[in-house]
């Protein structure tokens, strides 16, 4: 098929002017894009006219569906007030009232509280904004030694540079090593592939998982005691489910030991939850799930129910009086970007933190995790499958080509993008990460969607592997 030679063809357009994020350009153009059109709940609607289900949330952001009725209805409000004013030197209602919203959501009672929000606009910049307050509050209270950030394999923080430098990732990171500056990398917990394999999930027997003896924690400690004269100020963290490393997810306990453990030796924690904020693995933040409370906290992607580009980092009002003095001091936070505090981005969010914590709302969240649950069961069998992960909304599947051996498909094989291209033919869209297919409900989604999705990806790799 080619494009069509009507001469505002977005398809054609797309093709001749646009350059696609994490693609590869030249296979793009060997085909002529789905052109979204619009949006309902959780289906969307191309130029055709062909619909599909959102099975990535727009990759990770949208929460309640597209074209919610109370947050249109929110943006639409302040459209009527104004869309954008500067937080440089200004205050706006919607980033005040959201500041306070945030704070008090992201109170556990159990750790330094969080009490100040810095707007910025999406996960990388909220990174950017931790990782430099941080640097920058450590250097003030503690002159003796530089601070030194500690991260774990494989993660991901985003693509700005201070982001990449945090991130682990050999395949995203590789070609900027150059410009990065250094971050040590401490062992992960990946069960699936655990190098002590203690976790077999391939016979789902419980008791091998009682076997593990921390030894990802251990290698924390470790890596601790070698630092010796100069020692981590910083562990950062993807709580619970490290996202574009294929959706790994933690297990039950990791969080809190490691959180434990560094903050005995005077670390401070950079919790990145761009990904897991706001409800997405189960509580409404996943450190919440173990009772850690966070130095710093980074959101994005959700904070507008995925309606527009907007950002938070939180962090306590110790990091925040280190940035306090007299004019002439120069203590101020240097950082800052144009659209800060948006006031539609606000509005948005507003509306998006007051769906989500509604009790209805919770309860059909957790009824979800069942529906999702149920229909992942249904995969074990398949022989390319070798594991299934799920943290409350999000789920990784990964595929292998020997489930007894779990040898991987070699990524030149794209067997993540084959599978998900025939998802897209039968109505259902995401993007794999490798070898792994993530499946991301929008809260909204109904039992039979939620069923479609996980059939669809059964029949996909039939058909594909
Ligand atoms: N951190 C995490 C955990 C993420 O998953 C992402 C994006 N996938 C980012 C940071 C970067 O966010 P953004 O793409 O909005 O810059």
């Amino acid at each position: 098929m080619k494009p069509s030679r009507r001469k505002r063809d977005p398809a054609r357009l797309d093709l001749q002017y646009l350059w696609h994020p994490f693609t590869q350009m030249q296979d793009w153009s060997k085909e002529i894009p789905i052109v979204i059109a619009s949006g309902r709940g959780a289906v969307l609607t191309d130029t055709e006219g062909r619909e599909y289900l959102d099975a990535n949330a727009s990759i990770w952001t949208n929460l309640h569906g597209h074209r919610h009725p109370a947050i249109d209805r929110a943006l639409r409000r302040q459209l009527d007030r104004i869309a954008h004013s500067s937080a440089l030197g200004l205050a706006n209602e919607p980033a005040s009232f959201l500041a306070e919203r945030l704070v008090t959501l992201a109170r556990t009672g159990t750790g330094p509280e969080l009490a100040r929000v810095f707007f910025s606009d999406d996960g990388s910049t909220a990174m950017e904004v931790a990782l430099k307050m941080h640097y920058e509050h450590r250097r003030r209270t503690r002159p003796d030694v530089p601070p030194r950030f500690l991260s774990l394999e494989n993660s991901y923080h985003g693509d700005t540079v201070g982001a990449m430098s945090l991130g682990q990732s050999a395949l995203f990171h590789r070609s900027f090593d150059g410009i990065r500056f250094r971050v040590d990398r401490v062992m992960a917990p990946y069960c699936y592939r655990c190098p002590h394999n203690r976790a077999r999930p391939e016979r789902r027997d419980a008791r091998e998982y009682r076997k593990c003896r921390w030894e990802c924690v251990g290698a924390i400690e470790k890596r601790i005691a070698r630092a010796g004269k100069r020692p981590y100020s910083a562990l950062v963290v993807e709580p619970v489910v490290q996202g574009a490393a294929g959706m790994i997810v933690h297990p039950e306990g990791w969080l809190h030991r490691a959180a434990t453990l560094v903050r005995s030796h005077g670390m401070q924690i950079i919790a990145d939850e761009v990904m897991t904020g706001f409800g997405r693995t189960g509580t409404l933040f996943a450190c919440h799930h173990e009772g850690v409370q966070p130095d710093f906290l980074a959101v994005a992607k959700g904070l507008t129910g995925g309606y527009l580009p907007m950002a938070a980092t939180l962090t306590t009002e110790e990091v925040f009086e280190s940035f306090l003095g007299p004019y002439e001091d120069f203590l101020t936070f240097f950082h800052g970007h144009s659209f800060t505090g948006n006031q539609l981005g606000a509005a948005a969010a507003l509306a998006s933190l007051e769906l989500l914590v509604k009790r209805s709302r919770i309860l059909r969240r957790e009824r979800m995790e069942g529906w999702l649950a149920g229909a992942l069961d249904s995969l074990w069998d398949l022989p390319r499958i070798g594991d299934i992960r799920q943290a409350g909304l999000v789920a990784g599947v990964e595929l292998v080509q020997d489930w007894r051996t779990r040898r991987p498909y070699p990524l030149a094989e794209q067997a993540g993008i084959r599978v998900c291209r025939a998802m897209a033919a039968r109505g259902v869209l995401t993007r794999p990460i490798g070898n792994v297919i993530v499946l991301m409900p929008i809260h909204t989604m109904t039992r039979a969607q939620v069923e479609r999705m996980v059939e669809v990806l059964g029949e996909a790799i039939r058909e594909t592997l």
